[in-house]
């Protein structure tokens, strides 16, 4: 339950911080290592949990077990994403990175997909490739990659320094794509800021609560207060606001090999018409004999580069009426599993059980569950995240008619 914000604050001053350093502030390292845990230096890492040295899990029968990459290894590759389904994570030995003062980042405007995605992937597939790399996608044919590296400010540049997330300035991804307008600039971040950089907007979705939240007078007045906690909002949903969120708004992220981030981008504006879409490249390595509920790479090496879609807002079709959750998500898992890739688990899914288990490897987590008394003590991933049973009737339904 220590959340990134603590982690930051704590680090930062001492002059370190985790290898993926997620940013949101409220994300806390147990879900982020059972579940997913992907940032910008993902694309050299891995994903959050590939840093950890030691899990120490709970078991159903009440044991303690610690387990690294020697000692009982089948259990320490079996805990990503199993989601607190075998056992309660009570401490983790993780990896921490040193840092300096800034982020030097660099905005790089693109006006044609195609071009994006190529620079995106020979960025990160380079021996050279910056620290941090993530883009953003402002339309079907525009969008930025934004380069970083750790840097102190030379006097001379100290003008170029941006505190980009004091509570009046606008926030990070409305400045990100002045660099369509403006063309390629850099500048230098607060290190803390840069982490947090996506927190002020809640990534792209504070836009849909309060839409008039970037305005300056908004930001100027009220903004000190925070974006609103999205825990807080989960835990007062009614009913019928569940049901509306569930039909209207749309918080996916999907994993897909990087050869295949141009066809997602055009299909997510076809069924979603939204922007912008965050777009993060990660590493996904190979287990060898352990592989857990993430699939060795599909090409025999060690590692194959993935990125992550995100996807966050409300779609397009909804003003005409002609939007169907159920339907659209179900054509994004399909997209998804037919190029082995993943779907983050904390969006609804609404993949049958089969099709999840096509999706993830279910074999060494199974054995898993049944050596560590999991079974009659927690749920199975798939049953842990599928929509409530009431949404679930029109999935079901759905599914049946498709056969
Ligand atoms: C606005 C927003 C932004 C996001 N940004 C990112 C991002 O940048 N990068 C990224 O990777 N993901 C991101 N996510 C997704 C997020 O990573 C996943 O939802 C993550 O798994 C949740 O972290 P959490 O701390 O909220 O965990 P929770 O949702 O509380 O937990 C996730 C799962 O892990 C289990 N769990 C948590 N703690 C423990 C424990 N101690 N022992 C056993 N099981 C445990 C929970 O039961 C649950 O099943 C974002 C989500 C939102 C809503």
């Amino acid at each position: 339950m220590v959340t990134m914000g603590e982690i930051t604050h704590f680090l930062n001053p001492r002059g370190f911080a985790l290898s993926v350093q997620a940013e949101m502030d409220d994300l806390t390292l147990g879900g982020l290592c059972m579940g997913v845990g992907i940032e910008t230096t993902s694309h050299r890492e891995g994903f959050l949990f590939e840093t950890v040295e030691a899990f120490e899990i709970i078991t159903a029968d009440g044991e303690l077990i610690r387990s690294t990459r020697e000692e009982n290894a089948d259990l320490f590759h079996a805990l990503p994403w199993s989601h607190g389904t075998l056992g309660f994570l009570v401490a983790i030995e993780l990896r921490i990175t040193r840092i300096k003062s800034h982020v030097r980042l660099d905005y790089e405007p693109y006006d044609s997909l195609d071009a994006l995605c190529g620079r995106l992937n020979d960025l990160v597939l380079s021996d050279h490739a910056p620290y941090f790399v993530e883009a953003l996608a402002f339309s079907d044919n525009s969008g930025v990659i934004l380069k970083g590296d750790f840097a102190t400010p030379p006097p001379d540049e100290r003008a170029k320094i941006n505190r980009i997330n004091n509570y009046y300035k606008p926030w990070f991804y409305t400045h990100a794509e002045r660099s369509l307008e403006i063309g390629h600039f850099s500048e230098y971040i607060p290190t803390r800021h840069y982490y947090h950089r996506h927190t002020p907007s809640v990534f792209f979705q504070l836009k849909d609560l309060i839409r008039f939240a970037n305005t300056p007078y908004y930001r100027h007045l009220w903004a000190w207060m925070g974006a609103p906690k999205i825990s807080l909002m989960k835990l007062t949903m009614t009913r019928e606001l569940r049901r509306q969120a569930f039909e209207n708004r749309v918080a996916q992220d999907i994993l897909v090999p990087i050869e295949h981030l141009a066809d997602s981008i055009r299909l997510s504006d076809e069924l979603f018409g939204i922007y912008p879409l965050w777009i993060c490249p990660a590493r996904l390595f190979s287990h060898g004999s352990h592989e857990g509920f993430l699939r060795n790479p599909s090409n025999a090496k060690e590692s194959q580069m993935f990125v992550d879609l995100g996807i966050y807002g409300l779609p397009a079709g909804i003003e005409s009426g002609t939007y169907n959750q159920v339907q659209v998500s179900r054509k994004l898992e399909k997209f998804v599993r037919d190029w082995g890739g993943y779907q983050m688990l904390y969006a609804d899914i609404c993949m049958t059980r089969g099709e999840f288990e096509q999706m993830f490897e279910h074999r060494h987590y199974r054995a898993m569950r049944r050596k560590f008394n999991a079974e009659n003590a927690f749920p199975e991933v798939y049953h842990k995240v599928i929509p409530e049973k009431w949404i679930r009737k029109e999935i079901d339904e759905l599914c049946n008619e498709a056969g």
